[in-house]
């Protein structure tokens, strides 16, 4: 079978990898190859990134190739808020116990679908619109150009002691290979258009590194760079607590 070419619209080479291209790395010719118009995306140039993503997915990678035996994991949450909205790491599926061999980046996006509370018993009013919510995202997910690049999977969960299906976890799965730029521009376009964080709000962006040793011990990545001084909080917490141990002897 002859190979078969595909003008990388990034570079303009022949890529005969239809994965990244072999000559630049870039994750477009995917789109080539699924027929899909580029120039009716915003994968093609910058504009629509969230500032300071694509130079974190490149501290990822960097992490990853420093600490080879370390889950390395960029959390993303809207600026201000603390519920992690994505993570980008070197975990090939959403559960693994082990590293990619090489570096490389993996978003694992996950919409549940509660189905019945463990016992049986039916979805409450909050339960409901949570699940609605939730299928809501899956949904807007699913009008994106960079969907059919996702590999799915539907996980029914049973309840241990009851055996009962509780819910099912639709997770979609992406392995961006080392292309930053690419990963970036995805990235930004999940997180706007299916969680609504806007560009004018900003995203806040924290990469922590852990052993693949079970214990999660975290290696001192970011301690590094403070020349071995402990971060401000260090010193609040340790100050309430002797506020707290004066109170009981005075
Ligand atoms: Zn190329």
């Amino acid at each position: 079978m002859a190979e078969q070419y595909l003008r990388c619209p990034n570079c303009g080479a022949n890529a005969t990898n239809h994965q990244n291209c072999e000559f630049c790395g870039s994750l477009l010719v995917r789109f080539v190859e699924k027929g899909i118009d580029l120039s009716k995306t915003t994968y093609m140039s910058d504009a629509e990134v969230f500032p300071g993503l694509e130079q974190e997915l490149r501290n990822n990678l960097s992490l990853q190739r420093q600490y080879p035996n370390c889950f390395v994991e960029t959390n993303i949450c809207a600026r201000g808020d603390g519920d992690i909205l994505m993570f980008v790491s070197n975990k090939p599926t959403l559960n693994d116990a082990n590293v990619s061999p090489e570096p490389q980046l993996f978003t694992h996006l996950y919409f549940p679908e509660l189905l019945v509370n463990d016992n049986g018993s039916p979805l409450t009013a909050e339960q409901i619109y949570s699940k609605e919510e939730s299928l809501k995202k899956m949904d807007a997910f699913k009008k994106l150009n960079c969907f059919s690049l996702f590999n799915q999977t539907d996980e029914p969960m049973f309840d241990n002691e009851t055996g009962i299906n509780t819910n099912i976890e639709h997770c979609f799965s992406i392995n961006y290979g080392q292309d930053v730029t690419g990963a970036a521009r995805l990235i930004s376009e999940l997180l706007q258009k299916i969680h609504g964080v806007t560009l004018s709000r900003g995203i806040d962006l924290e990469t922590e590194t852990t052993a693949v040793n079970g214990n999660n011990t975290h290696v001192d990545v970011d301690e590094e760079d403070d020349d071995g001084e402990w971060p401000w909080w260090y010193y609040v917490v340790a100050g309430l607590i002797l506020l707290a141990i004066s109170k009981l002897f005075f």
